[in-house]
């Protein structure tokens, strides 16, 4: 039986760190940084990550600035938001919550925040800088699997990583980050043939599909690293519950190490962002980033 890989309390240590940097910040500096969070139309679940992201971002002694936005706006307004956060000196992180409502053009909106400011990974300018191997803001879930992959496994130079699902806001990063790690990283989507073999040849395996318990056990090579980013809701005996892309059970019996769902990725994604905020906020008062965070 591998062992569990306990994202809640990595998070919670990870929020900590930042938590004392924000507080030497303010002591050392007078700077409190800020993240300006922007939310379009009224869809639940964004409103519920929206809301866990202000009370996270608070109880980090940072400031949050939400700005909740009726569904029908248009694009030159939503563009006129975030310029003027662009031009805000207390927000040192945009992050304007996707899916935007389909009359908004998305791509036209995240490459308009100031890249300094892109504490998310999204904009064009971004994306090139990671896939370039240069210092780039990276996107929040794959930085924290990086994160609990390293700490797991110290040195990922040389390991064979899957990485099953090829977005742009998981898989491709994570596949980026992979690289620059040293790994031997092949990425499966959706026509990709011979999935099982391929994950039995894994070290590390990332799961980001979207499908409940798509990888079981038989496709796990006995030791090996699984990272399940799958937040899938299901209904079992007349109750909701989230499981991830990975058959947990299964999985568990032969992984050397898994992360749970809930309980694993989920938790690491808020406090990256925290992360990457406070890494914003050096860049943009030159001063020495944060070690161990990541971007
Ligand atoms: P997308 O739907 O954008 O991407 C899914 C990927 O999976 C696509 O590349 C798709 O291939 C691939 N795929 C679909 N079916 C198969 C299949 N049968 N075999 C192999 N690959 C397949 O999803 P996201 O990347 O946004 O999210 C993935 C999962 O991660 C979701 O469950 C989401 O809820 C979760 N998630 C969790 C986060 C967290 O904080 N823990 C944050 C973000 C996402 P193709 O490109 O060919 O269509």
């Amino acid at each position: 039986m591998g062992s569990i890989i306990d994202g809640k309390s990595f998070a919670a240590g990870l929020r900590a760190r930042v938590a004392d940097h924000v507080a030497a910040l303010k002591a050392e500096h007078g700077i409190v940084p800020g993240l300006a969070v922007v939310l379009v139309g009224e869809d639940p679940a964004s409103e519920v990550y929206v809301r866990n992201k202000g009370i996270q971002t608070r109880a980090a002694g940072m400031e949050s600035f939400e700005h909740k936005l009726p569904a029908g706006i248009s694009q030159d307004e939503l563009m006129a938001v975030v310029a003027r956060l662009n031009a805000d000196p207390a927000v040192h992180g945009i992050l304007v919550q996707l899916p935007l409502p389909g009359h908004l053009d998305s791509d036209a909106v995240i490459n308009a925040i100031d890249p300094a400011k892109d504490v998310d990974g999204f904009h064009v300018l971004s994306v090139g800088l990671l896939g370039s191997g240069q210092k780039a803001m990276v996107p929040c879930t794959p930085l924290g699997c990086l994160m609990m992959l390293k700490d797991r496994l110290g040195d990922l130079s040389g390991l064979h990583a899957v990485v099953v699902g090829r977005s742009n806001i998981v898989g491709k990063p994570m596949a980026q980050l992979l690289l620059r790690e040293n790994c031997t990283v092949t990425i499966a989507h959706s026509r990709t043939r011979n999935l099982a073999e391929l994950c039995r040849g894994a070290d590390i395996v990332v799961a980001a599909v979207g499908r409940p318990n798509m990888i079981p056990g038989d496709w796990i090579r006995p030791g090996a690293t699984v990272i399940d980013v799958g937040i899938n809701r299901i209904e079992e005996d007349g109750a909701t519950r989230l499981v991830g892309d990975v058959d947990h059970a299964s999985a568990a019996q032969v992984a050397g190490a898994i992360t749970p769902v809930p309980g694993g990725v989920g938790p690491m994604t808020i406090a990256c962002l925290l992360a990457n905020t406070i890494t914003a906020c050096c860049r943009a008062n030159n001063l020495p980033e944060p070690e161990g965070m990541g971007s």
